[in-house]
């Protein structure tokens, strides 16, 4: 790992904490860095700032990071990196924007992770960087820093939100006993479920999920905001329930339907993340599962008791 993407690490350790304050905004984090020298390392570096955007309407993950820069440590300023995760803001929001704040401190090199697909920026923070005369490296962990903001991006680039199909089975690949809503999850596993629900914007189900077990789906095994519900019926079309979410900022929307209701994401093309959990017991006869569409490839398997997570995304098409 070179020392640009170890301080890039840092930034996306740091952005990670803003999950549930910083939406809708993106999760962005910043650290300062600079040459330093002793008797013992003749030339090495070292932090003097780092922040992150902790609440949507407060301050940028830039300006806290140049807030935490010790007095003493000014004058280091002239010779320092900024790494953020996402390209400095280039217009006034809620806030001035922080490439004129970098301009101002008079650093000497700004690392970008990944360029900022909000219309009002795309670029335009990074050519007002160079404009001013600094030097400017993009693209450090690039695919890391897009992935952290998944969310954002998909709403951004796609104009819809994140959209994370979600179920749970039995070992012979059931969803329910003969028609009968079935406990699958075990109590590690509820959680989870409900930490998803505070980090995502909206919850779906189908109808027939909706008349036949009124779910409650909201957080109470975690702590956070309970996500928008939304029922999908015959009287709203899947592509204009999404361009509705779309046009209500929900940049994210977990499914948590039936066979039917999965299988219309699915033939759609409407999905980013499939979780499928698959618990120890099996059923005679029910529901069977949804059909794993054939571009997927495995992110993640990971064992909680008797029962299994596996997270799935799209193949590069
Ligand atoms: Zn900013």
């Amino acid at each position: 790992m070179s020392e640009d993407e170890k301080y890039m690490q840092r930034c996306l350790q740091l952005a990670a904490n803003g999950i549930q304050g910083a939406r809708p905004n993106p999760m962005v984090g910043a650290v300062i860095v600079a040459p330093f020298t002793s008797d013992y390392s003749p030339s090495t570096t070292k932090i003097i700032g780092e922040g992150y955007h902790v609440r949507c309407g407060q301050a940028h993950a830039e300006v806290n990071a140049f807030a935490s820069v010790k007095p003493e440590d000014e004058a280091l300023l002239k010779d320092a990196t900024i790494y953020v995760s996402l390209e400095p803001c280039s217009h006034y929001g809620k806030t001035p924007p922080c490439a004129d704040l970098i301009i101002k401190k008079g650093v000497k090199r700004v690392v970008v992770g990944c360029v900022d697909p909000f219309a009002e920026v795309q670029g335009r923070g990074i050519k007002k960087l160079q404009d001013a005369g600094i030097e400017v490296t993009v693209g450090v962990l690039e695919k890391e820093c897009q992935w952290l903001n998944r969310r954002f991006f998909t709403y951004h680039s796609l104009h819809r939100p994140y959209i994370i199909l979600k179920w749970a089975q039995t070992a012979n690949g059931f969803i329910d006993n003969q028609g009968q809503a079935l406990q699958i999850s075990n109590e590690q596993t509820q959680m989870l479920s409900h930490q998803l629900r505070a980090e995502e914007d909206a919850i779906l189900v189908g109808h027939t999920t909706e008349s036949r077990e009124h779910p409650q789906l909201t957080v109470r095994h975690w702590v956070g905001p309970n996500p928008k519900r939304v029922v999908l019926t015959h009287q709203r079309p899947l592509q204009q329930l999404i361009d509705d979410l779309y046009q209500q900022g929900i940049q994210s929307l977990i499914v948590e339907g039936g066979r039917q209701t999965h299988e219309s994401f699915i033939e759609a093309g409407l999905w980013d993340e499939i979780r499928v959990e698959t618990g120890a017991m099996t059923v005679s006869d029910g529901t069977h599962a949804p059909q794993l569409p054939s571009n997927v490839i495995l992110l993640s398997s990971e064992v909680y008791g008797d029962n299994d997570i596996k997270r799935y995304i799209k193949a590069n098409e």
